[in-house]
């Protein structure tokens, strides 16, 4: 490790290290803070990350009531974590950098590539590698909202086991995508999975306390906390998914509830145009449950309006088990 040592930190607490990243024009460096906390007691390293998109804002406030957390007392092994990847982005609520590269998708990086590739480096270097696991968390893009879910590739079992752990009722099974820091973790041996949840630039409350339970459930399962994962019984798997589109511009009236589940051929929007005045209908056209959704009232023919996931079969339970959770983590503000 070039600036991370943890064994040279005293254990117990919180270590603020600043990694250096080339800076702005006519600034000096950019600097990634990561804090880094380990334990007397031996165990692995974990890393958990956030505004990787540098305007999605849940996964800080979800690292922050984390690093509060008593249940660190019991820490066994370090647990490193990174608030803010994209500095950049973040400093202008954007999800990409300055040279317009989209971040989580130029893994691992290079020392002598463009910035992002820089940045993807830095990250690699100094945490990922040291790592033996990861969550990255992540949330819908801007206008998009996604319910709470983990995404990882479960043909892996310590990632199956990881992703059921971290305790959402809802579980996309996906594959790598190329130029990931979950791809470029995993061809290093380093179990990673994705945590989506709510919307860019807002920050839900439903989606930052299951995602700090998650993490939290998460190194319980690797035996780095003590106490057992509170893990929901009925878990749901999807395999695949897709979007529904708008089938023309207009005011776009949404009919259906995240999380719910869709039968095929349901109503599940109007979109009313000006010039006539008269509304279609956009229907699902396969059955499967709400994962995410536009939250704009302003759409054109083709935009990406629902996007519903096919469960493996079960579709009734999942929907209830996710309106469960709803109800349980419920909107209470102020922690
Ligand atoms: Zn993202």
């Amino acid at each position: 490790m070039t600036q991370i040592n943890p064994t040279r930190l005293t254990s117990g607490k919180w270590h603020n290290v600043p990694l250096s990243l080339p800076g702005a024009p006519g600034n000096s460096d950019a600097i990634m803070h990561c804090f880094v906390r380990r334990s007397r007691k031996p165990g692995p390293t974990i890393f958990i990350t956030a505004a990787m998109h540098g305007d999605e804002l849940n996964g800080l406030e979800i690292i922050r009531r984390f690093m509060r957390s008593r249940k660190l007392g019991g820490l066994q092994g370090t647990v490193i974590v990174v608030p803010v990847v994209n500095v950049h982005g973040f400093g202008m609520g954007s999800r990409y950098l300055p040279d317009r590269r989209d971040l989580n998708r130029v893994f691992p990086g290079s020392a002598k590539g463009s910035l992002a590739a820089r940045v993807a480096e830095v990250l690699m270097q100094e945490v990922v590698l040291h790592s033996d696991y990861g969550i990255d968390l992540h949330t819908g893009a801007i206008h998009r909202f996604n319910v709470p879910q983990i995404r990882a590739e479960l043909d892996n079992e310590v990632v199956e086991g990881m992703a059921r752990a971290f305790g959402v009722p809802l579980v996309l099974n996906s594959e790598l995508r190329e130029g990931s820091l979950r791809e470029s973790a995993g061809q290093n041996n380093i179990p990673v999975i994705v945590y989506e949840a709510g919307e860019a630039l807002r920050l839900d409350e439903i989606s930052i306390k299951a995602g700090t339970q998650g993490i939290i459930n998460v190194m319980m399962h690797l035996g780095m906390l003590n106490g057992t994962p509170k893990i929901r019984k009925e878990q749901a798997i999807a395999d695949n998914s897709y979007w529904e589109r708008a089938s023309d511009s207009g005011v776009f009236q949404c009919l259906v509830k995240p999380g719910t589940y869709i039968q095929k051929e349901q109503v599940l929007a109007r979109i009313m145009n000006p010039s006539t005045m008269e509304a279609s209908e956009v229907r699902a056209s396969r059955a499967g449950v709400l994962v995410g959704l536009t939250q704009l009232a302003l759409v054109y023919e083709g935009d990406a309006l629902f996007h519903i996931a096919r469960y493996r079969g079960m579709h009734e339970d999942v929907a209830q088990q996710v309106e469960r959770f709803h109800e349980e983590l419920g909107p209470e503000f102020g922690t």
